[in-house]
């Protein structure tokens, strides 16, 4: 049996991500963290299924606790993954998935040398702020904080250990998938060599100008 793995998916908020990675991962024993925030719930989430929903308070609590496997603010809120159930799954041979930002992503690599970290590109930033404002979840100011957080997690990508591009949606779910096979063989060197060169870079700048 192949070790198991633990895979640090980030991608801008708006990104398309959720649907990539259910789609992907339909078939596959896998186990998603369930992340703690401190933001609202927006409607049609659930607690204990997209987050686990505290207030400052009881999230420093768990800081000082040192429950957690990494932490960060987004935006206006904090958001931190709980250590003990993702080696609890990974002891147990389940690979697990992480959706974290880029400030997380980087801690849990530190920690954790064989996390793989995959960035999820969109097809643009002017895509990205359509989608946003089509989701309609969120306020105008806080698109704005969003938009500006995407480009900055955007310039970040280049650090990661792959990039996928989520433009076509079978194509991407097709990339994440070649990626986590690649990563359980522990055939990573191909895939990381391509990543080191100019392609990801360009592919990174086009993302962030075209509008
Ligand atoms: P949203 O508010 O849209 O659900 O998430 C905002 C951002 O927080 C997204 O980039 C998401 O990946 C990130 N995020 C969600 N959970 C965590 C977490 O546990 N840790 C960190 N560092 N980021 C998280």
């Amino acid at each position: 049996m192949n070790r198991a793995r633990l895979f640090v998916i980030s991608a801008p908020s708006g990104c398309g991500k959720g649907t990539l990675l259910a789609k992907a991962f339909q078939n596959r024993d896998v186990y998603y963290s369930v992340s703690y925030t401190t933001r609202e719930k927006r409607k049609g989430e659930e607690e204990g299924v997209n987050y686990f929903y505290v207030n400052r308070k009881q999230f420093e609590k768990m800081i000082d606790d040192r429950d957690f496997l990494e932490y960060a603010r987004y935006v206006d809120n904090y958001y931190g993954t709980p250590k003990i159930p993702v080696f609890e799954h990974l002891a147990r041979g389940t690979d697990v998935i992480l959706e974290i930002d880029t400030v997380g992503a980087f801690q849990v690599k530190q920690s954790y040398r064989d996390a793989v970290l995959v960035f999820v590109l969109p097809p643009s930033v002017g895509e990205l702020m359509r989608r946003l404002q089509k989701r309609g979840t969120e306020s105008k100011g806080e698109i704005d904080k969003r938009l500006l957080m995407a480009r900055r997690e955007i310039t970040k990508a280049y650090k990661y250990d792959y990039v996928i591009l989520n433009d076509d949606l079978d194509q991407a779910v097709e990339d994440l998938l070649c990626v986590v096979d690649a990563a359980r063989a522990e055939n990573n060197d191909a895939f990381r060599h391509s990543l080191e060169s100019d392609d990801a870079i360009k592919l990174i700048e086009k993302v962030i100008i075209n509008a």
